[in-house]
This record gives C-alpha cells, structure tokens and sequence, in this order.
C-alpha cells in the first residue's frame, strides 16, 4: 500500500490512511510505502535553488518549519512520551544532516544532481517514522526503514532506475523476515540507492514507481496506489467536472495517460509489474469504501473506444524545418540523437513530408536546452541557409485521447477533430502512434481546458462510466 503526499497531509489524513493500514493488516500482509507530507518536497527544492544563489538561511528556515510541522503530527498522533521521543530523536538526526546539507550547499553556491537528489529525499525520511510510529499506537508492530537499503538504482540522479535482481534479494533479506514476524514496514517512498551507496531518487512523483518495485520484488498480491481521487478518472477533475471513475483500465491504457500528464500515476509505475502481471489498485483515502480503479494486463473493455483523456500544460513545441532543409542530410536522425544527448523527453512527434518540418514536443524545463542543442548541430547548415528555422513555441498543452479498443474502431480521429471544431478549438499538430491507443494533438495553451470538455463531452466519458456497475 503506497500513501501519497495528501493521504500524508496532516495528523488528521496520518491517521485516517493508517487505519487503512490497521484494517488491511487483519488478513493479509502489508508492506507501506509512504511519500512525503504534501508539499514537502517541492518546498526542500525550493529552498535549496535559495541556498545555492547563496541564501545562508533558506536551510535553516525550512529546517526549523518541517520540525515544527512533523512535530505537530506527532503530537496528535503518538500519545506516549516515551514512543514520541523515540520518532524525536531519528527526525533530529534526519533534520541535523538537512541543515548540513543547505549549508553546504550555500556555502559553495554549488548544487550538484546528487546533493538535490540527498535534499530532496528529507521529506520521506521524515514522514515514514512518524507513519510507523502511529501504527504502533494503533496497536499494529510496525518498523520504519529508509528505501535506500532496498531499492538499489543506477547512479542517474533525479530520475534512476531500479535494478530488479539486487532489489529482490535486498527485500527477500530485510522485508521478507519482518513480514513473516507480523510486522508491518512502512518505506520511504521515491528513494533509492546505487550500488556504490550514494542515494537517488526516482524522479518526481515516484512513490507510485517504489510501491510497484516492491510489489514486484515480493511477489506481492496486489499493489494499492491511495491517494485523493476515486481511482483513475475519465480525465482531470480538475479540469473536467464531470469526470468519473473508471472501474478497470489496462496497463497499457493507464500508462500513455500518465505518460501524457495525468498526475495519478507516476508514468514508470507500470513498468514494475508488466512480467508479473500484478494488478495496481488506485483508490481515495479520504474515501476509503469506494472500490477505486483497478489496473490490470488486459483491463476491460467499455465498448465505446475511447477510455479517457489526458492533458500535459508545460510543454513546448519545437520545430527544426523549413522548404530547405531538404537537401540537409539525416535531418531526423540528427535531431533526435540531438534530444537524446540533453535527455530531453520527447512528448509527441510530427513530421510533414513535403516541406520535411518536423516538429515535437518536450516538457517546458527541457527546452531551452534542447533547443540551443539543435543549433548547435546545425550551425553549418544553418549558415549555407539550408535549415531555415529552429523555432520554439512556450504556451502550448498536448491533450491525449486514450483507449485499447481505438484499435480497429472508425471514425475516432474524426469525431475528436469535428468536436473540437465546433469548440473553435485550432490544433497545431496531431500524431496517432501505430498502436492506436491515443490519438494526441497540440493546442495552445488558452485552448487546453476547452479542448478535454469538448472530446469529453464528444465520447460521453461522464455518462458511459456511470451508466456502468
Ligand atoms: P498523490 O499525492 O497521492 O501521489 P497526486 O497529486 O500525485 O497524488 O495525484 C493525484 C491527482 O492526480 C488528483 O488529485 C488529480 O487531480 C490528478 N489527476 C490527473 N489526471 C487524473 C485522472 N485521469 N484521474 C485521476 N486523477 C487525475
Ligand atoms: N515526494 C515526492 C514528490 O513530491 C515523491 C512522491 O510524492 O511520489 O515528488
Ligand atoms: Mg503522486
């Protein structure tokens, strides 16, 4: 069972998400993986960008405000002195290396991948004891252990990945023992370790990923993402107000909405569980009766096609092209060695044969990178005029149609761009993969809200869900 950042939010949602826990315990074995209290992690960034253009007491500030609020907690959690200093004294040791490592960081104007990925992991060191601990109140032994002794990763600081073997025997060595006492262990989520000890995370987001990895190097039943929406929806409830559960989804399906944006699903989540075909749950802690989504290899189908759409804001549209970049060789090849060198995740592509523009989509943050990449490669041909434009778009959202059983199904492609059309919704760019599991299309930002209501309301997403079991 994972608990992200909002199930973590207070002592209040602690101890309603450990009462979870307490009642699953009854007749199966737990594992828990638990993120950081909502909106740690984005403030430890947050102050360590502060520290590093030198600001001595953005450490110390932040520092003394996670103490004060994890102590809080505890306070309403943990009734007895004795147990409540216990979980004191590992978060002042935690909360002593924080302020070690702003320091340094301050000191040196220097933050380094693997100094942000040591900060960035504070916020789950610090919330799994106070997790463990409230489930010793509550009645059920319980121990809390830091991901880094488990969950071994290459050394790509801010997005590694896991290596599956080293994971089995580290969990069959330190969990395995512990479930077979009774004991429920409550894990850091989003953390790692390299084989070399130095600690990684797995990029933002990726408790989702540490719950699969550990299912999967358990053998476990089934993996329970809980969180603060009823499972995987038809799209962003925040964007669509009458979007709706959907019961089942496929592994398939469930990835490309969250490689496409939808925060749900951290988008390597999946990847854990494919050969093992174990099934993930998402389901609300605030709302713990409601069966939630469960995500399966085949998931089931909804006779309609489409199964939910998907948006991504932070994105920016590149295009390399132009009439005279016919005669530039290997302009394709260039261009994507080119991302692939500056890491640049490649959102959507699309390629126009006769004037031989292409142009795709990166996150926001990678762009300026790749971009100045781009003109570095072609320089020379820029020069002699053959390549006549590296241009870069900002305010543009990709929106994704998703559905298995698109495959074979006519007419999807046109009902979505007909609907959008009658919305004044202009599209700049479309691609459909040869999978034909999404169709996905770029519009300018201004456009991207109206964009999902309309192909919502287009495929009935609201009502077809509902009208099921
Ligand atoms: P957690 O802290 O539990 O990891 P996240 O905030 O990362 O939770 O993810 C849950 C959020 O994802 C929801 O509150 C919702 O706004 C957003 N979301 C985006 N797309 C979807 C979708 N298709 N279905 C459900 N939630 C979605
Ligand atoms: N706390 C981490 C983050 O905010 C990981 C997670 O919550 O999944 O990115
Ligand atoms: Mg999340």
């Amino acid at each position: 069972m994972k608990f992200g950042g909002t199930s973590m939010g207070d002592a209040e949602c602690i101890a309603r998400s450990a009462k979870i826990v307490v009642d699953g315990s009854r007749d199966a074995s737990i594992v828990v993986v638990v993120s950081a209290m909502s909106g740690v992690t984005n403030r430890l960034i947050a102050s360590a960008t502060r520290a590093q253009s030198g600001d001595p007491e953005a450490g110390p500030e932040l520092v003394e405000a996670l103490r004060q609020q994890h102590d809080k907690a505890l306070t309403a959690l943990i009734g007895n002195n004795g147990q409540r200093r216990q979980v004191q004294e590992q978060m002042e040791a935690i909360l002593a290396e924080a302020r070690r490592l702003y320091d340094g960081t301050a000191l040196l104007r220097e933050l380094s991948p693997r100094t942000l990925d040591s900060i960035s992991s504070l916020g789950e060191r610090l919330s799994a004891p106070v997790f463990s601990a409230t489930l010793a109140a509550m009645g059920v032994k319980s121990e809390s252990i830091e991901a880094t002794r488990l969950i071994v990763t290459d050394k790509y600081h801010g997005g590694a990945e896991p290596l599956a073997n080293l994971t089995r025997e580290h969990c069959e060595e330190c969990l395995r023992p512990m479930l077979k006492d009774g004991a429920v262990p409550v894990v850091t989520g989003f953390i790692g370790s390299s084989e070399s000890g130095e600690l990684t995370t797995l990029g933002r987001g990726g408790s989702d990923y540490s719950a699969t990895i550990l299912g999967a190097a358990l053998a476990a039943d089934e993996v329970i993402i809980w969180t603060d929406v009823d499972g995987v929806l038809t799209a962003d409830p925040r964007q669509v107000s009458d979007a709706r559960t959907i019961p089942e989804i496929s592994y398939r399906e469930a990835a490309e909405l969250a490689f496409f944006g939808a925060k749900v699903l951290h988008p390597k989540t999946l990847n854990a569980v494919v050969a093992a075909k174990i099934p993930v749950w998402i389901r609300n802690s605030f709302s713990p009766a409601h069966p939630g989504t469960k995500i399966t290899p085949q998931g089931r189908s909804n006779g309609g096609g489409v199964k939910a759409l998907t948006a991504i804001a932070d994105v920016s549209l590149i295009s390399v092209g132009g009439p005279g970049i016919v005669g530039v060789p290997d302009v394709v090849g260039r261009t994507f060695s080119t991302t692939a060198e500056v890491r640049a995740n490649v959102l959507l592509i699309s390629q126009s044969s006769s004037q031989n523009d292409i142009c795709f989509a990166v996150a926001t943050p990678d762009a300026e990178r790749t971009v100045t990449a781009l003109r570095r490669e072609f320089a020379k041909d820029l020069t002699n005029q053959k390549v006549e434009h590296i241009t870069l778009d900002h305010d543009i959202a990709i929106v994704a149609v998703v559905g298995e059983n698109m495959r074979g199904t006519r007419g999807m492609a046109g009902r979505t761009f007909s609907a959008l059309g009658r919305r004044d919704v202009n599209i700049i760019a479309i691609a459909q993969g040869s999978s034909e599991c999404n169709i996905s299309f770029v519009v300018q930002g201004k456009d991207m809200k109206d964009a999902l209501e309309a192909t919502h309301s287009e495929f009935a997403l609201g009502a077809a869900a509902a009208a099921r079991p």
